[in-house]
């Protein structure tokens, strides 16, 4: 039997009642956000002190269980870091951005990130049971009055039913477990409604700041609405308790599959073994480890930042080591909108033209002699399955012919040199001549 999980409580909440320390409601109504509230449970460092009496911070709340898994007497406890605010919060760095992932700018209606051909991210309130001090929407997140209205609820709905490529609806926020139960109901139907919305997905990490939330009666309803997918969000082993094993249960019981998307965070989760022991207890209550992120170049974040290489030195002590379950994709969500960006080390170190020289996590370097007579299928077998939207494609679109080049902006202006029309520049010599398939076989003619 592997070590079962534990459950804490800190001093101050000993005499709480069960039933109410066991009560969502309960918890978000007695959340701790000022520096006298939080002295009670762990004493404050003077940079923290100095963080929360700070104007215009952004905004503190942490949930007596979550404040209740921070060891007290460590100034450095990797969930303390993540939810009290210290004075590094305040400084800037080179390339800090209040909307880094230009989300704001992919937003065709008021909360709605249309970023991927197929999929939208739905920003269903602003509101979350806990605040994360690296939140990456910490410009709208926290602010009741950023919040999103009926009439813009409505918006978000009438592009969905007109955007029939989207197949995909990713409810986030704020946290949409927070939602008035009624609320997050409502969303759901008025999805379902839409023939072509094939799943929902749902990131939250109520269950990790508030797992009582995730009742019985929550995941009744919730069940409801499959196919229903839902990513938690934990970044240290120490975040996995008793309640969160118990609050998984519920969800996978209901259907529900469960990824975790965590941050690599400095101080917090920056260490190969730390992650090791993360992505194992994650998969011991059901979780597969989704996504690991790089820290967004957002305000507020610059000290828990780390070197792209750090990443890659844990994603080099994972692959391999343990099981490909517990290894989660490494990603640079990409400043000024270009979207996640899977990185990793190279697999691959040569090849030739029937060959490719590999190499495997322990070091171990082969080869994959390939195939010489391979004939790829014609396109005419694929009739009937569906293409991706012309003019996001991307670079796999090269590969099927659709366009031979990706230009920079402004390339053609500065390599015309201010010339004029003239007769050897005529646009159809760059086009393929066409003589055999210019190697795109797989292309619909
Ligand atoms: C992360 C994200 C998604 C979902 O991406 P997946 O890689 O499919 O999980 C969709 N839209 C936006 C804007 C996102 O940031």
């Amino acid at each position: 039997m592997p070590t079962p999980f534990v459950s804490k409580r800190a001093p101050l909440f000993a005499d709480v009642p069960d039933e109410k320390w066991n009560d969502w409601r309960w918890q978000l109504s007695h959340r701790l956000n000022t520096a006298e509230e939080i002295e009670k449970v762990i004493p404050l460092t003077e940079s923290e002190r100095k963080a929360l009496q700070t104007q215009g911070l952004f905004r503190v709340d942490v949930t007596p269980y979550f404040i209740s898994l921070i060891d007290p007497n460590d100034p450095e406890d990797p969930v303390r870091r993540q939810v009290i605010p210290r004075s590094e919060e305040m400084q800037s760095f080179t390339a800090m951005m209040e909307d880094s992932l230009a989300e704001d700018r992919h937003s065709p209606v008021p909360g709605l990130v249309h970023r991927y051909p197929d999929r939208v991210l739905m920003l269903v309130t602003t509101q979350c049971a806990s605040y994360c001090r690296y939140c990456t929407r910490s410009r709208i997140v926290g602010d009741p009055g950023q919040t999103f209205s009926q009439a813009e609820f409505d918006m978000q709905i009438e592009y969905l039913k007109r955007t029939p490529q989207v197949r995909d609806v990713l409810l986030s926020g704020g946290d949409p477990l927070v939602l008035a139960p009624k609320i997050l109901e409502q969303i759901l139907t008025r999805l379902r409604e839409i023939p072509h919305i094939e799943i929902v997905r749902i990131g939250s990490r109520v269950p990790v700041f508030m797992p009582m939330r995730i009742t019985q009666e929550l995941t009744d309803m919730l069940q409801k609405y499959h196919p229903l997918w839902l990513n938690i969000h934990v970044n240290h082993p120490n975040e996995i308790s008793l309640e969160l094993e118990q609050a998984c249960d519920r969800l996978t019981k209901a259907g529900i599959p469960l990824g975790n998307q965590s941050v690599l965070l400095a101080g917090v989760n920056d260490n190969v073994h730390i992650q090791r022991e993360l992505v194992h207890k994650l998969v011991r209550i059901r979780v597969r480890p989704y996504y690991l992120y790089q820290c967004d170049l957002v305000e507020g974040a610059g000290h828990f930042r780390t070197p792209v290489a750090k990443g890659i030195e844990i994603m080099e002590g994972l692959r391999g080591h343990t099981s490909g379950y517990a290894v989660p994709q490494y990603i640079i969500d990409a400043p000024g909108g270009g979207g996640k960006i899977p990185v990793m080390p190279n697999y691959l170190l040569s090849m030739s033209d029937h060959k490719v020289v590999l190499r495997n996590y322990e070091g171990y370097v082969t080869t994959y002699e390939e195939p010489t007579d391979y004939v790829p299928e014609k396109a005419a077998k694929f009739k009937g399955i569906k293409r991706p939207e012309p003019g996001q494609a991307g670079i796999h679109g090269m590969l099927e012919g659709d366009v031979m080049s990706i230009k920079p902006e402004g390339f053609d202006q500065i390599h015309d040199r201010g010339g004029i029309q003239h007769r050897l520049k005529d646009e159809k010599k760059w086009v393929p001549l066409g003589i055999g398939d210019g190697g795109d076989a797989n292309k619909e003619k």
